[in-house]
């Protein structure tokens, strides 16, 4: 597609994909990987596997920047990763093309999140010089201060939903904490990270700080957590990656952040402003065409009002404009991937052999070629797959709840604990939801707004550390504690320290 080469050249200066290293594309050799329009399922363009020689020259090149990054003053990385934020703003067109046929998401949305992940840089950029560490009044003649200290390499893995913003998201808060990174994008949409890479080295970062790798992670992610000298691993996607990429650290033992799937719920109860949470339900789920980790994706609602609310949802949902990515006035896309639309398909079909009905009989599976899915609510019951497992597009599985006691053990009964959400008018219930269910993110009267500023994580099996806010600065920190003796007559001891009293 020749749009898609000019725009890779204007950043990358070349129109192939290859990984992103030292100030330039270095193209793989292994096995070809095809990207495809998901609209029609044509072939957008292809490369080829990243090398695991690749490695070596990533590690080196991540060593020596990192030094350089951490020599220059506090002042002086705040200056260059707010002037990334610049540079993002600058190519935001360009960018947002690109993520919009790379990710198959409209360009509207697309856009929107270029601009958020320029913001993202711009907000570290303010924490660069003000990451400075405590005095500890201990109870002895020291002076004790607390320091905090960039850890070295960082090794992200993202996954393809939102590829930018996702990179944004994480490498910002590594670099204002003094780090490198190695960015692992999804092998799907690896184009936008590494514009975003090319970016970060033209905004005035040292070469090598930033590489991001084109490849699998079976083939070359592996390689590089096996062989690279990271610090820590921040890994954004599935649980069972996620699983698998703990016990590859586990065996170096390097510390993780996982940031993995969700079966968020939404709760509604009868004396909610229902037009609110009628458009909170449908942005929760269908935003994104739901392919997003936060999704509202059980809607939980008081019997008193389940088929009237139930079947407001599922008509509105039929008013949402689905369309390809570059089509004008969408609202949501198709599916990025095959796999990921077979995933759905196969849960529906799960969903309707265990009983589960379809609101408003609308056929879930869109009549127009290519990987489409309308909005679908299913009408079923918590122990149903559908309500177990995270389906990943636009499908709300719709859960009756008699009182505030059973909204709250429907919505804790799932494995997962990403987000969740509560519409009521009665302020003091909507504290006591808040505090008993088990979610990183909770929304009272609002849905899926999240901000870098905050943090953002998982309970349970939707992951551990958290990737944002003020949080994740410490995550990718060492922490180093130094004693000053200032006794003019220190006493010592072969003990950790004096007994009083
Ligand atoms: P995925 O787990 O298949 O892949 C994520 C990343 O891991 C990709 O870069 C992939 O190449 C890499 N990877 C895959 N197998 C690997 C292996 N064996 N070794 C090393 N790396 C490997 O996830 P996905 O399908 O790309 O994304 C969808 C999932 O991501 C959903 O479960 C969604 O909930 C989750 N997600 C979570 C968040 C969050 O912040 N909690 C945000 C977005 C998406």
């Amino acid at each position: 597609m020749e749009q898609l080469t000019q725009a890779m050249q204007t950043i990358l200066g070349t129109g192939t994909i290859g990984s992103w290293v030292n100030g330039s594309i270095i193209h793989g050799s292994g096995e070809t990987i095809n990207l495809y329009h998901a609209e029609d399922e044509s072939l957008l363009t292809a490369y080829q596997d990243a090398d695991a020689s690749i490695a070596a020259t990533i590690d080196e090149a991540a060593k020596v920047a990192q030094q350089q990054w951490w020599a220059l003053t506090a002042k002086e990385r705040g200056r260059i990763l707010y002037q990334v934020g610049a540079e993002i703003r600058h190519h935001a067109d360009t960018l947002g093309f690109v993520e919009c046929i790379n990710a198959n998401k409209p360009l509207n949305n697309a856009k929107a999140e270029v601009i958020i992940v320029a913001e993202m840089f711009e907000y570290y950029a303010g924490w660069a010089d003000k990451l400075h560490g405590e005095v500890i009044p201990v109870p002895t003649s020291h002076l004790n201060y607390v320091k905090y200290e960039a850890m070295g390499t960082i090794l992200q893995f993202t996954p393809w939903n939102a590829p930018i913003f996702t990179a944004g998201w994480q490498v910002a808060p590594a670099l204002a904490a003094g780090n490198a990174v190695i960015l692992k994008p999804s092998e799907l949409t690896p184009i936008t990270s590494l514009m975003l890479g090319a970016l970060i080295e033209k905004a005035g970062a040292p070469k090598g700080l930033v590489s991001v790798v084109s490849g699998y992670g079976h083939t070359v992610g592996q390689t590089l957590i096996a062989n690279n000298d990271i610090r820590k691993i921040c890994f954004v996607g599935s649980p069972n990656t996620g699983a698998h990429i703990s016990m590859a650290a586990a065996k170096r033992c390097i510390p993780c952040v996982l940031e993995l799937g969700g079966k968020s719920a939404n709760i509604v109860f009868d004396d909610a402003n229902l037009d609110s949470a009628m458009k909170g339900a449908m942005a929760a789920i269908f935003g994104g065409s739901g392919q997003s980790c936060v999704s509202g994706s059980r809607l939980l609602v008081q019997d008193t009002i389940f088929d009237k609310f139930v079947a407001a949802v599922a008509s509105a949902a039929q008013q949402i404009r689905v369309g390809a990515p570059l089509e004008s006035g969408c609202d949501i896309g198709p599916i990025q991937n095959r796999k990921q639309y077979d995933h759905i398909c196969r849960l529906l079909d799960i969903g309707t052999k265990e009983g589960a009905t379809i609101a408003q009989n609308v056929q879930p599976i869109a009549e127009r070629k290519g990987l489409f899915i309308n909005p679908t609510v299913l009408i079923g019951d918590n122990q149903m797959t559908v309500a177990q497992q995270e389906i990943f597009g636009p499908v709300v599985v719709a859960i009756p709840f008699k009182d505030e006691a059973d909204a709250i053990a429907i919505a804790n009964d799932s494995e997962f604990g990403l987000a969740g959400a509560v519409w009521t008018n009665d302020v003091a219930r909507a504290h006591r939801v808040a505090d008993q269910v088990k979610a990183g993110t909770f929304w009272i009267n609002s849905y899926k707004t999240i901000h870098v500023s905050s943090p953002f994580g998982g309970y349970r099996n939707s992951g551990h550390g958290r990737s944002s806010g003020l949080e994740v600065l410490r995550e990718y920190s060492e922490v180093k504690s130094v004693w000053v003796e200032t006794a003019p007559q220190p006493a010592f001891s072969f003990n950790y320290g004096t007994v009083e009293g």
